[in-house]
């Protein structure tokens, strides 16, 4: 099996996209198979500079490694469609000998039948030789009917007449992809047609030059779109997070690519798969027909289990990056062992340890919590023993042990434990709720800083 993944080099990543690469990897990985990069590079209006550079990022920080490519030959190339002009041309030649195409002179859109079909061939030698401008058209019978099986949509059939004979060649000597995808895939050996179902009703067109030629048609595999809600597709046009962005947004790539590669395909159990599990189970019978959603809040929780099952070493070196902020010399660690079972998304780390680095601005109101039963004034008692308490108190980096010296000092001075806890973890943070309590923030802050702001949140009570 060869499958081939043909993005067109516009500068990002979309989310489509990088599904319709994981899908022709993964189809060819689970049948042992290669998969192919080609850069389908003949618009030359939508050319950005770097965006091959970026394609191949993409696909190496995914894994998604392919077999053969621009940069990886395996005697198919070239694989970047407008160093393969050439073939193009010859083929279209033949095609032309075979009654497949013809050279159209007319200029601009042609309505209704292509009276350039009937030029003979001295009258088409002759504009040839006086340099007029022309197109290559598919030549299209009028009659019959063309029809294959699509691997997830099925039978379909359609008119010959319903099909338009679009272009093939354009005047500028470009092919169209409606040209260019036949050939390549033809001469790259490609056995399954991977790609969105946009394609889906040219695919007939497609199928009469593979017949015209007399090579094989491929398996198609066309697949259903992403959309963003129950009417849109993703668009980047519309905004839509390209992997780019979601990748500056703090997902990790492993937590993208697994929940890409449920949208259109289900596995037959447990959803977080790793990219050898996804291969191992990935079957084109699960793929389905209809669009499927793109759910950012499905992601995010993904993305939270992936952080969650890291070992606190590793989820710590990922998250390093975003502590950038913090310049006092805190517990970086324990933070982390506070972060890990809440984060969903890196790039919130930011917010929810804005309080470390310097103490946030005093907020009286955030001391009065009714089930606590704590308020502005019972809190200053509080905080009041827990400063006395700590001064001769050093085992801050021990959390059971502090732990149980606060329960013990509440339970000393007939409090319930929140009636301590909640005004401390308060007086440290100025934030209602934060990651971790007040054992963990006096663990992360250390004992001088913890001394520091428990006298700033009395004299602030004070008034
Ligand atoms: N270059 C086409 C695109 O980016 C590829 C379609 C295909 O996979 O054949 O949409």
């Amino acid at each position: 099996m060869r499958t081939r993944f043909a993005p067109s080099p516009t500068g990002y990543m979309h989310i489509g996209n990088l599904r319709t690469a994981l899908y022709c990897y993964l189809i060819a990985k689970h049948n042992d198979g290669d998969f192919i990069l080609r850069i389908e590079d003949t618009d030359q209006q939508r050319e950005v500079e770097g965006a091959i550079d970026l394609i191949y990022e993409v696909l190496d920080e995914t894994g998604l490694h392919y077999d053969e490519g621009p940069d990886k030959d395996g005697g198919h190339g070239p694989y970047i469609q407008s160093q393969r002009l050439e073939i193009y041309h010859d083929y279209a030649k033949k095609l032309i000998q075979l009654k497949g195409a013809h050279y159209c002179f007319c200029q601009g859109e042609v309505e209704g039948e292509d009276p350039c079909k009937h030029l003979n061939s001295s009258q088409i030698e002759e504009r040839l030789a006086n340099n007029d401008p022309y197109v290559i058209r598919q030549t299209i019978p009028s009659d019959g009917i063309t029809t294959f099986d699509d691997e997830v949509y099925g039978h379909i059939e359609v008119e010959n007449k319903d099909l338009n004979e679009g272009i093939l060649i354009k005047s500028d000597g470009f092919p169209t992809y409606n040209f260019a995808n036949v050939v390549d895939d033809h001469l790259m050996g490609i056995t399954h047609v991977i790609r969105g179902n946009e394609y889906l009703s040219s695919t007939p067109k497609y199928n009469l030059i593979y017949n015209a030629f007399d090579w094989q048609i491929p398996t198609y595999i066309h697949l259903p779109p992403v959309n963003k809600d129950e009417t849109h597709k993703l668009s980047k046009r519309n905004g839509d997070a390209s992997y780019q962005d979601l990748k500056k947004q703090g997902y990790l790539t492993q937590a993208i690519i697994n929940y890409i590669a449920l949208l259109g395909w289900a596995p037959k159990g447990e959803e977080v798969l790793s990219l050898d599990e996804l291969i191992e189970q990935f079957d084109i019978d699960r793929i389905s027909k209809s669009a499927s959603i793109f759910d950012i809040n499905k992601l995010k929780w993904m993305n939270g289990e992936y952080l969650r099952r890291m070992s606190l070493e590793d989820f710590h070196q990922v998250v390093l990056p975003y502590y950038k902020h913090i310049t006092l010399d805190v517990d970086l660690l324990e933070l982390s062992k506070v972060l890990q079972p809440r984060v969903e998304r890196l790039i919130d780390i930011e917010d929810m340890t804005d309080f470390v680095n310097v103490a946030l601005p005093f907020d009286a109101s955030i001391y009065t919590h009714k089930k606590m039963k704590t308020n502005p004034e019972n809190s200053l008692e509080a905080l009041e023993l827990v400063i006395e308490a700590l001064k001769d108190y050093d085992d801050f980096d021990n959390d059971e042990a502090m732990s149980d010296f606060l329960v013990a000092l509440a339970k000393e001075h007939g409090l319930k434990n929140g009636r301590i806890m909640w005004p401390m973890r308060v007086a440290l943070s100025n934030k209602q709720s934060t990651p971790g309590g007040c054992v963990e923030l006096a663990h992360i802050l250390g004992k001088e800083e913890t001394m520091k702001r428990l006298q700033q949140a009395i004299n602030d009570l004070k008034g």
